[in-house]
């Protein structure tokens, strides 16, 4: 009889999870994944990057057919009207197709899906639904949730203060939406309920939007978002919410302190971060101990400091993304499979699904900057507007542009940051050709097919050198 119940029990299926433990299966593992949600995928799958880029889509059609793009293209509407309930329901279609495509693809591997939640007994040995299960490695692939805000306490079932799950959820497009944050899910769900008819504020602790995004990006964004018509309140916190029947009213002070205003919405959205999920794990039982930040140190294998146990995803330090979490997955089951399973965290793209799309891998230029004078080097910018592109141009999304960095010694690409209509796809070639350790030469000697959008990357490769031919 084996020693353990399962050579791999990956506690957590959201990508990071679900993902090492098909991975550890597909190398001949006998694996299990305990996940206490009803569905798998955790909260990308169920309540993030799906759903929120359902609602993204649905309002973006909804704005064009509103607000006269598709006319402007000849394609005549008339009487256009919002169905909530069916762009909800169409949301509720694609999370149940792709969290039952984990569950399909975890049979097709023999993935044995135990569902309740995971607790250590001690290292090798994890209760799960009154059941105890041992096995001989186990990752942690827990996650994060929702960073609350002290004063202003989140109800999802009145949908008066909601976090993300709640925004997603609004069976009502708000008169006024405020929304507290303006990272990544603010932007990303205040742009959905503008689009369907909100007026939004976004109230922001510091002096610009999407912190640890390139500085000019970040600016410009601020630009776009303006212009489409969400109101700031940059440098300003909010330190207090009443709800009074259908209203919420929110006490604001400036960042570094001041006089208070008040402001009243029909919706407040608190988007301020998120936090690793580590209670009631009975890490104590294993002697595994949290960072200042709460979480879990491991090793670049993805190993944490009690032999057997690993950790990734949310739940350790790094951006919290599902694609760096999907790495870790299959990098971490090999690792256990004895094979070498790496992630470079330097090259993760990340992506801002707004209209236009925001992206970036790689150093900001400020980054790059400080990284290069430490070497006594300096770094050459490349940027070209999509003004400029002709693809661009053509299907009238002229907002944004591309920047190339580079070292100014090597030539080397250092980041790539980009504002453009269908920039999520375009970071791919930038996340790929960094990770070949590309030069901008290689990048603006590559052939990009024409008209693309693609090709304001080259073209910003090209004026790192100063030489773009279309501007
Ligand atoms: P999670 O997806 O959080 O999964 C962890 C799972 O573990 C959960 O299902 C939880 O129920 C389960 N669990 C926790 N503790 C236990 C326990 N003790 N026992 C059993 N099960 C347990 N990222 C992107 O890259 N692109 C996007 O477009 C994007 N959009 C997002 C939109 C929103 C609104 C939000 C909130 C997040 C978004 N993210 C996006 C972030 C992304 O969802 C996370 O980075 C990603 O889900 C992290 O994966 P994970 O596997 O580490 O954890
Ligand atoms: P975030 O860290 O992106 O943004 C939080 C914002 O809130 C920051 O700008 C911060 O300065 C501000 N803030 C913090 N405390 C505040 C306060 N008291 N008052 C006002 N502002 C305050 O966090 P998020 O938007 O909540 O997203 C959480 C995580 O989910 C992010 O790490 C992100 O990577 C991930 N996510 C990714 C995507 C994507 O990849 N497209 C989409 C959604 C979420």
């Amino acid at each position: 009889m084996a020693e353990y119940d399962y050579d791999v029990l990956v506690i957590g299926a959201g990508p990071g999870g679900y993902v090492a433990a098909i991975r550890a299966a597909q190398l001949g593992l006998r694996t299990a994944c305990a996940e206490s949600r009803e569905t798998l995928g955790g909260t990308c799958l169920n309540v993030g990057c799906i759903p929120s880029k359902a609602l993204l889509h649905g309002s973006e059609l909804f704005e064009e057919a509103a607000h006269g793009t598709l006319a402007k293209f000849g394609v005549k509407t008339s009487g256009v009207e919002l169905d909530l309930p069916a762009l909800q329901g169409e949301k509720a279609n694609a999370v149940k197709d792709l969290t039952g495509g984990v569950a399909f693809l975890f049979k097709k591997n023999k993935v044995d899906w135990l569902q309740g939640h995971a607790a250590f007994r001690d290292a090798h040995t994890v209760a799960v639904a009154g059941k105890t299960v041992t096995a001989k490695n186990v990752v942690i692939a827990t996650g994060s949730s929702v960073t609350p805000l002290p004063g202003v306490e989140v109800d999802n079932a009145k949908g008066l203060i909601v976090d993300s799950t709640g925004a997603l959820a609004l069976d009502r497009v708000p008169e006024h939406m405020v929304v507290i944050g303006g990272g990544v899910i603010g932007l990303e769900l205040g742009s959905v309920w503008r689009r369907l008819g909100a007026k939004v504020t976004v109230v922001e602790f510091l002096d610009q939007l999407l912190p640890g995004m390139d500085g000019e990006v970040r600016k410009e964004a601020g630009k776009l978002f303006k212009k489409q018509g969400m109101e700031f309140k940059l440098s300003t916190k909010v330190t207090k919410a009443v709800v009074k029947g259908k209203k919420v009213t929110l006490t604001l002070e400036p960042a570094a302190g001041g006089a208070a205003e008040m402001l009243e919405a029909d919706c407040v959205l608190v988007s301020i971060g998120r936090r690793p999920n580590t209670e009631g794990l009975g890490l104590d039982q294993i002697g595994l101990e949290l960072n200042k930040r709460g979480q879990i140190e491991t090793g670049h294998d993805f190993a944490t400091k009690v032999p057997g146990v690993w950790a990734i995803g949310d739940v350790i330090p790094g951006p919290m993304l599902a694609h760096k979490a999907e790495d870790e997955g299959i990098a971490v089951a090999e690792n256990i499979a004895g094979q070498i399973g790496v992630v470079n965290h330097d090259v993760i793209p990340s992506v801002v699904y707004t209209m236009p799309e925001i992206a970036g891998v790689g150093l900001t230029e400020e980054q790059a900057k400080e990284a290069m004078a430490a070497k006594g080097r300096e770094v050459k910018v490349g940027k070209f507007p999509m003004l400029a592109n002709s693809r661009a141009k053509t299907n009238r999304e002229t907002d944004g542009f591309v920047k190339v960095i580079a070292d100014a010694q090597t030539d080397r690409v250092l980041g790539v940051w980009m504002i453009a209509s269908v920039a999520g796809t375009m970071i791919a070639q930038a996340a790929q050709a960094m990770e070949f350790g590309a030069t901008s030469e290689d990048i603006a000697y590559t052939c990009h097919a024409h008209p693309t959008h693609s090709e304001a990357v080259k073209e910003a490769a090209m004026a790192v050198r100063g030489k773009p031919i279309h501007m």
